[in-house]
């Protein structure tokens, strides 16, 4: 796969499974969401969300979250698992407190946006887990892993929460009106690195 990703949509399974996830209960709540509103897409990436109440097998142990390819209704579907990190702070937020944070310490979806950085960079340079990954096995993401490259401090330019500027929370990007800390990603081109942005 290659070139942008859109929005396709969203959806909230109000706890199907429950609040212990697995991987079979993370599949069965994608396969809800092609009955419940979404397009059932070989080429999009379908990526599960959780609220702070909600543990997952590995997760915060053995990882933040993971993307996979699976045959769901008879299609090559590839989905991903993205924690809420407000669980395990000092194992998937480079800071408790992010430039979007509504209070002191509640940095789930500023930690979440870079683990979904992560995530979807793979499942589009690596969907069905046999197409780019280095000589140890490590898909792009992986080879810049909380790697942010060049930061700024929230009191730069105004567009941080009062708890992120308080803070003092750092940001290595912005657009949508809004700053954000965003792991840099691997580029090929220039002789390979971690790079903020494509050229
Ligand atoms: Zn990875």
């Amino acid at each position: 796969m290659t070139g942008n990703l859109t929005v396709g949509g969203a959806i909230f399974d109000t706890g199907s499974q429950g609040t212990r996830l697995s991987n079979s209960k993370l599949s069965a709540i994608v396969t809800r969401s092609f009955s419940n509103g979404l397009p059932k897409d070989t080429n999009g990436v379908y990526l599960v969300l959780t609220s702070s109440d909600v543990s997952e097998r590995g997760f915060c142990t053995q990882f933040c979250g993971f993307h996979t390819a699976q045959t769901l209704n008879g299609t090559d579907i590839k989905w991903g698992f993205i924690g809420n990190s407000d669980r395990c702070p000092s194992g998937c937020e480079i800071q408790s407190t992010g430039p979007n944070s509504p209070a002191t310490n509640v940095g789930g979806a500023d930690g979440m946006i870079n683990v979904i950085a992560h995530e979807t960079e793979e499942a589009i340079s690596d969907p069905d887990l046999n197409a780019w990954f280095d000589s140890s096995g490590q898909e792009n993401a992986d080879k810049c892993n909380f790697n942010f490259g060049a930061t700024s401090t929230c009191n730069a330019n105004g567009l941080c929460t009062a708890a992120g500027t308080s803070a003092g929370a750092n940001y290595n990007q912005t657009f949508g009106n809004n700053d954000w800390m965003i792991q840099q990603n691997w580029e090929n081109a220039n002789g390979g690195g971690c790079v903020q942005h494509f050229p």
